[in-house]
């Protein structure tokens, strides 16, 4: 089987970044699986739809079109949904409560199930996100499973949307944020937690390289 790496983690926790230089370094594709939900989330929203309604989200879920497409200038991945370049729009924590709000919803899970298993092609996959590796691809060779303080998560996703321009304050994104992970932590239906046998890395004050070379110390390319 094609292999899989799983990187799962709550927001802020580094795991974009990582998975991203990992998935460089190995050559292998990359799943961000939260784009996808986040994606479901805007496209509901773009058609009016209460994110509570579980059968519309669903119905949602399962004819969006997400498409990763590499930037030109080989800047950030732009992701188009439904045709429309949504990539400012879904890096919000409006959009990541609106990803979390809809992630609850058993059927909408199950809905983005094949598109996730589709990524695992030649030579390899790494899969960021909640349930990589407890759910999606349990039977991954390698699980990780990242966290940070919640007081670093929140200055990280600060720094990242103040790089991109938004305007936020370091106190409401900590709260939001503590709400989406309790959120995506106490959910009945792939909770966030570490999958068995997963290395769990704490990168409170560890730099990026530090966290790629421990996730290499396991891996051994
Ligand atoms: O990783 P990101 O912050 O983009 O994810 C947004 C939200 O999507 C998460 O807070 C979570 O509720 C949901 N999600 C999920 N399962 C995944 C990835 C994301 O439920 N595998």
């Amino acid at each position: 089987a094609v292999p899989v790496l799983t990187i799962d983690g709550p927001s802020g926790s580094g795991k974009g970044t990582i998975s991203r230089l990992v998935a460089e370094r190995l050559g292998w594709r990359l799943l961000d699986s939260g784009a996808l939900y986040r994606a479901v989330g805007y496209a509901a929203g773009e058609e009016g739809i209460d994110l509570s309604d579980a059968e519309a989200v669903t119905r949602c879920a399962r004819t969006v079109k997400i498409r990763f497409q590499p930037s030109a200038d080989g800047g950030e991945t732009r992701v188009l949904v439904n045709g429309h370049d949504a990539t400012d729009e879904l890096r919000t924590e409006t959009a990541g409560a609106a990803a979390s709000a809809i992630a609850v919803i058993p059927s909408v899970r199950e809905a983005l199930v094949d598109l996730q298993h589709a990524f695992r092609k030649a030579p390899g996959l790494v899969a960021d996100g909640r349930d990589m590796g407890t759910v999606i691809f349990p039977d991954a060779a390698h699980k990780f499973f990242l966290t940070a303080s919640a007081a670093e998560r929140a200055k990280r996703r600060y720094k990242q949307l103040k790089d991109k321009g938004l305007s936020v304050t370091l106190a409401t994104l900590q709260r939001e944020i503590e709400a989406r992970d309790e959120r995506d932590a106490s959910r009945p239906v792939a909770p966030l937690k570490p999958a068995e046998g997963a290395v769990v890395i704490d990168t409170t004050g560890m730099p990026i390289d530090e966290v790629v070379a421990k996730v290499f110390a396991v891996v051994r390319p």
